[in-house]
């Protein structure tokens, strides 16, 4: 069981709430469109939310040890995260919709590991390119 699904199921069910919400549930969606991505090749043929707002690879829990293992040319001048061209993070390779990749992955940051195929900010990324 993945953490997603073992956080969903460890929330208790609110007994007596007065409305139920129109539409699928958000987790259900959720796992849709995961399922949708995966089944388009996954993350590699997307890369949507690596260029979407210079202000999302922002630094946050990183030790000293972790940025200093991210390549200083990729770190924006005011050392707050990663160096954005536009809206796209300098350290995205490839073409976002048919094929990207992290050239710092192994050391990216932690904003970068928390986004998730499927969560609301891969979908509104994913939307913004017209995936
Ligand atoms: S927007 Fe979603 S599918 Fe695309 S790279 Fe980011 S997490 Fe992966
Ligand atoms: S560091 Fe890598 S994963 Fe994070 S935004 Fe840049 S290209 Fe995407």
């Amino acid at each position: 069981m993945s953490e997603r699904h073992a956080a969903r199921t460890a929330t208790a069910p609110t007994p007596a709430a007065p409305t139920a919400p129109a539409g699928p549930p958000a987790d259900a969606l959720a796992d849709a469109l995961s399922a949708a991505i995966a089944a388009a090749g996954g993350c590699r043929t997307c890369g949507a939310c690596c260029a979407y707002a210079a202000d999302w690879p922002r630094f946050s829990l990183e030790s000293e040890a972790a940025l200093a293992a991210i390549p200083p040319e990729l770190v924006a001048a005011d050392g707050a995260g990663m160096r954005c061209i536009g809206d796209r993070c300098a350290a995205l390779s490839g073409e976002v919709g048919v094929a990207t990749a992290c050239t710092i992955h192994p050391v990216r940051p932690e904003v970068c590991r928390a986004c998730e195929p499927g969560d609301p900010e891969c979908g509104l990324a994913r939307a913004r390119f017209g995936l």
